[in-house]
């Protein structure tokens, strides 16, 4: 099927409905390919689990239910364990990781089989190279949205200006053929630079290149903090204006002082839903978000990109304007979580939620915190200090991890938890292991969620936890033939000890693998069988890639 599934996956679906073999007689050559035997199959939809037999040919599900007479060339028993569709992270970063690590170990152990790549803006500009390098083989399938900000950084650089009309018009033809090619829609970071660069208008311009395709409008919204419900309007203005859904990426509150604040954002979700409008969003399961440390710096400050910002910094009076905007922020954010910023130990707490992912220059620094480094170097732990060191880790394009978020029992992440309209998805990448310090996300986020919020705090069902990982961003892509335990469906399966499964990874030793997934086949071929990798690379780009 290598190659195929860009273009055919979504007619192919209606043919393979027809496909369901008949139990073969004694002595007859075994029917099915695989059979899965004797678990519990949690289908994606959301209903409740039932015991059921799995049968996969020609690496799609043929027969589901008691298949007691049937053969097959490979049978596995799974009693006690739960069987349901691969997860598909509608939030992945892993656009490079993908063609430096093919097997995406981190993900495969999460039971993880479909990563949706380019969000928050930066993608490759050309996908149709990239799916081509892909298509010798993955762990996991991957499709790809095209970057707003990548495709402007293209055209205009990294520069804090409007695009010309010529300018917009080769950004459009761009958005165009890599929908063409496959991609699934388009993302924006309008937090950061270079997407923070633009204004609405030219988001719907570029939006309503990726309408003809079905695709979707994917949002790292321009403010996450107190002004966040602007942000949502600015959003679905986006989607109503060039006639696409809208999905709202990793929605959060990083601001203390309006912590709660998802209330009111998700009942304006649920309103625009009874108004018609396509509206969902995606959420990861921990008390902290990661990203670039220039989040703390103004987005003006690094127009022409990191070398524009290091001339910026030598002129002794711009400086001293970025670094009181810098101390300012960081003021605001102890007043914020109802501290004193005169108090040394209120400013010690603001700073070490600020912990270091990705430090290039200097590894030696990677996980550790602002206070710490401070220390290390022999300086005082004063706002300050922490302003300078922050504008120094810029220029240096350290990536940081902010727990800044609020994970207790009843706040924003369980709420955002519950929606019945938020997906499962990681916001993380495919890394190297061991390398670096990253967001235990990229390691544990599907089992975080099953293990911490269903096994043990019964916050979801382990049916609808289940179905915010497969079904539910299935729809969002539009596929018909993924996401769901059906015949006709691609056999992209995970099967998993719900009694055990759990993240390993946490922030100060990130690089664990997750445990309880024991195995993962994706389009019928083993990629982990009894918890060990096969070497097998069965994932392929998938994609829509067609006008309607
Ligand atoms: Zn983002």
């Amino acid at each position: 099927m290598k190659g195929e599934t860009i273009s055919l996956s979504i007619r192919f679906s209606a043919l393979c409905l027809l496909f369901v073999l008949p139990a073969p007689a004694l002595g007859q050559e075994a029917a099915y390919d695989v059979l899965i035997r004797g678990g519990l199959v949690v289908d994606g939809s959301g209903e409740t689990g039932i015991k059921a037999d799995v049968a996969i040919s020609a690496g799609r599900i043929v027969a589901v239910g008691k298949l007691t007479d049937a053969t097959a060339a490979k049978v596995v028993d799974i009693t006690d364990l739960v069987i349901c569709p691969g997860f598909i992270d509608l939030h992945s970063h892993a656009d490079r990781g993908i063609l430096k690590s093919r097997s995406a170990e981190n993900y495969v152990r999460q039971g993880v089989t479909t990563l949706v790549c380019g969000n928050c803006g930066s993608s490759p500009t050309d996908i149709e190279a990239f799916f081509t390098e892909l298509k010798s083989g993955c762990g996991v399938n991957v499709t790809m949205l095209i970057g707003h900000g990548s495709v402007r950084q293209q055209v205009i650089g990294r520069l804090n200006v409007p695009p010309s009309a010529e300018q917009l018009e080769e950004m459009k033809r761009i958005v165009r053929r890599t929908m063409r090619a496959g991609a699934v829609g388009i993302s924006t970071s309008l937090r950061y630079g270079p997407g923070a660069y633009a204004d609405t208008d030219e988001i719907v311009e570029l939006a309503r290149e990726v309408a003809p395709f079905q695709g979707f409008y994917a949002t790292h919204m321009r403010d996450e903090g107190t002004r966040m419900l602007e942000a949502l309007e600015e959003a679905l203005l986006v989607g109503q204006q060039a006639s696409i859904p809208v999905h709202v990426s990793h929605h959060k509150i990083s601001s203390a002082s309006v912590f709660g604040l998802t209330r009111l954002s998700l009942d304006r979700i649920t309103k625009a839903r009874a108004d018609g409008v396509d509206v969902t969003l995606d959420q990861y399961p921990y008390g902290a978000g990661s990203g670039g440390v220039s989040l703390y710096v103004p987005q003006a400050s690094l127009s022409g990109g990191l070398e524009a910002f290091k001339r910026r910094i030598a002129d002794p009076e711009k400086k001293d304007a970025i670094l009181a905007s810098v101390e300012e922020l960081l003021v605001r954010k102890i007043y914020e979580a109802g501290q004193n910023p005169s108090n040394s130990d209120h400013t010690a707490i603001a700073l070490s939620r600020i912990q270091l992912a990705r430090a290039a220059h200097d590894e030696e620094l990677e996980g550790k915190t602002l206070p710490e480094i401070l220390r290390a170097r022999g300086q005082a732990v004063t706002l300050s200090n922490g302003a300078e060191l922050l504008v120094e880790l810029v220029t240096h394009g350290v990536r940081g991890i902010n727990h800044t978020l609020d994970d207790r029992p009843g706040g924003d992440v369980d709420r955002v938890m519950q929606f019945p309209l938020t997906s499962v998805a990681s916001d993380g990448s495919v890394f190297e292991f061991g390398r670096g310090h990253p967001h235990p996300r990229s390691y544990g986020c599907y089992p975080r969620v099953l293990g911490r919020y269903v096994r043990e705090r019964k916050l979801l069902s382990l049916e609808q936890a289940i179905h915010k990982m497969t079904e539910l961003p299935a729809r969002r892509l539009k596929w018909s033939d993924r996401g769901l335990i059906k015949v006709g469906h691609w056999a992209d399966l995970t099967i998993l000890d719900p009694r055990i499964i759990a993240d390993k990874a946490t922030f100060a030793d990130p690089h664990q693998h997750s445990v309880g997934v024991k195995h993962v086949m994706i389009q019928g071929q083993f990629v982990l069988k009894d918890g060990r990798m096969t070497g097998e690379l069965p994932g392929q780009p998938v994609g829509l890639g067609k006008e309607q």
